[in-house]
């Protein structure tokens, strides 16, 4: 049912890794099995090793899915999870595993996957007397600082994030109630409550997006994406009512420093993705540790995410793996960083 799916679920954090499959534009061929991941009859697995110079580095994670899981593979096992991250180096596929090619039947991600699930359950619920109302919502944090995605009226100056928040003079402040509910202040929240309505909102999510990579020179990928669906259901014979969110979470690029050169406003740019990263890893870290302080006004995102990481929230991260052998030192740090998660 849908409601004991979104709202009864228990527990603690769990790791998938991905691995992408090598595309044309990765470093040279192949030098040998540097990636080795379970083997073709069997896209799922627990374990994955990386050779590096002689050197082997095993990892063991909840589940691997090698380059040729499907997007439906992938989606079988996250249901009933209510918050997801993807993690990894630009270029590894976290966009591909939250959003993929919504209007590609076979290539649609995750997000598009469980809007239409969710969708689905709650118009089989109706017989039952349940009554559900949708609504989803979708931001950008950069440097600190909140887009709402979902405006129909952002600005398109040369740098949208500080003119649009300057020039409409909106907030975007995080707020939690005292009935554990988190708003953002001024932030476009869209009904859904037909399938048309959630193809239009995809479209509108892509372009939102695709404007921010031309115009923001591949901002995106030194943002983080937060895609929010909040579900309110109404038993009109019971009047039982509950309440459900689902955050997927499409993380900045996850490089370190020293790969990416930065110096001046990207450096600061960069620290401040790394930051809110470890931001991340430190709440991470002290859940799993069950720490009484937990540091979640430490980021905006952490702070965001603060009802849905703590509690009884089950949450995945999705570790995202290139297979291109440059990339080798980025696929080490993040699947060590998993490792450690996990
Ligand atoms: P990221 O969001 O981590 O920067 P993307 O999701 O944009 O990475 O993926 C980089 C490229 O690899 C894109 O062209 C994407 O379509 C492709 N890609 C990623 N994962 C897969 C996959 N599992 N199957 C097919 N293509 C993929
Ligand atoms: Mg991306």
């Amino acid at each position: 049912k849908l409601h004991n799916t979104i709202l009864e679920l228990k527990g603690n954090i769990r790791v998938f890794c991905r691995v992408r499959p090598l595309l044309p534009d990765d470093g040279a061929a192949a030098e040998g099995a540097i990636i080795s991941y379970p083997t073709s009859t069997e896209s799922l697995g627990r374990g994955i090793d990386l050779k590096q110079s002689g050197q082997k580095y095993p990892f063991t994670f909840d589940k691997v899915f090698n380059h040729e899981a499907s997007q439906q593979d992938v989606f079988v096992e996250i249901s009933q999870l209510v918050c997801i991250f993807a993690y990894g180096q630009t270029g590894s596929g976290k966009t591909y595993t939250m959003m993929g090619r919504p209007e590609v039947p076979e290539q649609k991600g995750l997000i598009p996957r469980s809007l239409e699930q969710i969708f689905q359950s709650s118009q089989s619920l109706k017989a039952q007397g349940w009554k559900y109302k949708m609504q989803a919502s979708m931001l950008e944090i950069y440097n600190e600082t909140i887009r709402d995605l979902l405006s129909n009226n952002r600005s398109v100056g040369s740098d949208p994030t500080r003119s649009e928040n300057a020039v409409s003079g909106k907030q975007y402040t995080i707020k939690h109630d005292a009935n554990g509910n988190t708003y953002v202040s001024d932030l476009t929240i869209v009904d859904v409550s037909s399938i048309t309505e959630i193809s239009s909102l995809l479209r509108q999510a892509a372009q939102s997006r695709s404007v921010g990579r031309t115009q923001m020179n591949e901002q995106s990928s030194r943002s983080h994406m937060v895609f929010t669906l909040r579900i309110l259901g109404t038993n009109e014979s019971t009047e039982q009512q509950v309440q459900g969110v689902l955050n997927l979470i499409d993380l900045a690029g996850s490089e370190r420093l020293s790969r990416s050169g930065a110096t001046g406003d990207r450096l600061k740019e960069t620290q401040a993705i790394n930051k809110s990263l470890s931001c991340l890893s430190d709440v991470i870290f002290a859940l799993a540790k069950k720490d009484d302080h937990v540091p979640f006004r430490n980021s905006k995102l952490t702070y965001l995410l603060q009802p849905c990481l703590g509690g009884d929230s089950k949450t995945l991260m999705f570790v995202n793996v290139s297979p291109d052998p440059t990339s080798i030192g980025e696929s080490l740090c993040s699947l060590r960083f998993a490792a450690r998660v996990n």
